[in-house]
């Protein structure tokens, strides 16, 4: 294959290891230059008066491509960090380089797709290559002739694929260029020069990271090897307060600072050296369920978005401004509710436990739009990822994926999970 001059564009695969994409770039490169757009949609009010992203995610995100930046230096790659319209800004930098083809994610959702579609007009003499780098279980391995196959319930999806599909090795970082292929880049923009306030968060808060895949790894690190939480994760996956509870991979995962596979093959190496038990083996069981929404999101395409969700329910749902105030303020009748809401405003976090009591609580007992506190899940949380989010959202609200349909008492939940109120003390 001849060696063309390739442009890596990179979204949710912020990293330099286990990366398809980049790996192919690189090989098929004869200079090869990466860019990440910071998207101005994602920078502009919603019409219920949030930002599409807020302050959280967008610090992680700033910390993320930093380490981005720095790994890809290392090998003579330059990350252009860019702010704008993403098919614009894509087409000046394709110009201005000479770009002869440009690398990344394959996409499912509706906005990303239209953004491909897009540049794709406006790029005629461009090719496009692309490669799924954010499966556990490679769509190509799944066994699945038709994405319409996919059950709509989770559990018989996880027994076909334990029964065949096995997770694929790790991919190695790609060689470095020779330094004749880097040139300096622009510093990373601030919160500050995206316009957002100066970010303070409670030291209490359950999740203290940085972004960036160095992060990634040091959290591995710690919860696997260091103090082997990772033994006993299926005990205490449920907790509310600190910051071991649970794994808190998600937002490195979100943004694809680490990959579902390297965490799979982590968990194998500890289970060889440590011991496997129940609660090594529920980390993957719940990467299972990560990779199930995207699967979900193969299959149902924008239906994921609607109202009536992949089941096509009709509910009456009311859309009260007021109700939107109570519930993200904090100031619901149920302390329980307030407490986790007010941990996301203050931090970008909740936990698994907490996320299905306000969603249950908003869909279910107040009956509220779903959507609107899926976007406002989408804006707050530091993890945000299109198909967890709205998956979950849609599973919670009966219109997605929940055999059972439940609805959650918050009452009973928060006398089981929180006895001696610690964390609604903590948060209110
Ligand atoms: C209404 C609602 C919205 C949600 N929105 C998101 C979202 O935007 N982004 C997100 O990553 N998760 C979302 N989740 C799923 C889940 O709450 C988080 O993945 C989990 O709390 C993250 O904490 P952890 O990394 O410590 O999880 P752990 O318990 O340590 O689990 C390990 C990993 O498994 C995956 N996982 C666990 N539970 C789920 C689940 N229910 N669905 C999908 N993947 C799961 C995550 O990648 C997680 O990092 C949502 C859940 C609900 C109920």
């Amino acid at each position: 294959m001849q060696k063309t001059k390739n442009l890596i564009w990179f979204t949710t695969n912020l990293r330099t290891t286990d990366n398809q994409t980049l790996l192919e770039a690189a090989k098929h490169a004869s200079a090869l230059i990466a860019v990440y757009v910071m998207d101005e949609m994602e920078l502009q009010l919603t019409q219920w008066g949030f930002k599409k992203m807020e302050r959280f995610r967008a610090r992680f995100l700033l910390d993320s491509l930093h380490d981005l930046q720095l790994q890809l230096k290392a090998l003579n790659i330059p990350l252009l960090i860019v702010n704008g319209n993403v098919v614009n800004e894509i087409q000046k930098i394709v110009i201005h380089h000479s770009i002869e083809s440009i690398y990344h994610q394959k996409e499912f959702t509706y906005q990303e797709n239209k953004t491909i579609y897009q540049l794709k007009n406006v790029l005629p003499q461009v090719s496009f290559v692309d490669f799924y780098d954010q499966f556990l279980w490679h769509p190509e391995d799944v066994g699945y002739k038709d994405w319409k196959e996919i059950p709509e319930v989770f559990t018989e999806f996880r027994k076909k694929g334990e029964a065949k599909v096995l997770v694929r090795k790790c991919l190695p970082s790609p060689n470095a260029f020779p330094e004749n292929n880097y040139f300096k880049t622009e510093p990373i923009p601030s919160l500050e020069d995206l316009g957002y306030l100066s970010l303070e968060i409670p030291s209490h808060t359950a999740f203290p990271f940085k972004g960036g895949s160095k992060a990634a790894h040091q959290r591995i690190q710690h919860y696997f090897w260091e103090t082997k939480q990772l033994s006993t994760y299926k005990l205490t996956r449920n907790g509310l307060v600190g910051t071991d509870y649970s794994s808190k991979l998600s937002a490195w995962l979100a943004l694809g600072c680490i990959s579902a596979k390297e965490i799979y093959w982590e968990i194998k190496a500890y289970e060889k050296k440590i011991g496997s038990n129940e609660s090594t083996y529920w980390l993957f069981f719940e990467l299972i369920w990560r990779d199930y929404f995207k699967y979900i999101a193969l299959k149902h395409g924008n239906r994921i978005f609607y109202l009536s969700g992949i089941l096509n329910k009709h509910y009456t749902w009311k859309s009260s401004k007021k109700a939107l105030e109570l519930w993200t303020q904090g100031k619901t009748n149920e302390a329980f509710v307030n407490a986790n809401m007010i941990e996301l405003q203050q931090t970008g976090w909740m936990s698994n436990r907490g996320r299905q009591n306000v969603a249950s609580f908003w869909a279910k007992e107040w009956e509220q739009d779903w959507r609107v506190g899926a976007a406002y899940f989408e804006s707050y949380l530091i993890d945000y990822d299109v198909h967890s989010n709205y998956g979950n959202w849609i599973y919670q609200s009966g219109v997605g994926n929940d055999p059972r349909d439940r609805k959650f008492n918050i009452k009973k939940q928060a006398e089981q999970y929180d006895p001696q109120q610690e964390f609604v003390k903590l948060w209110t």
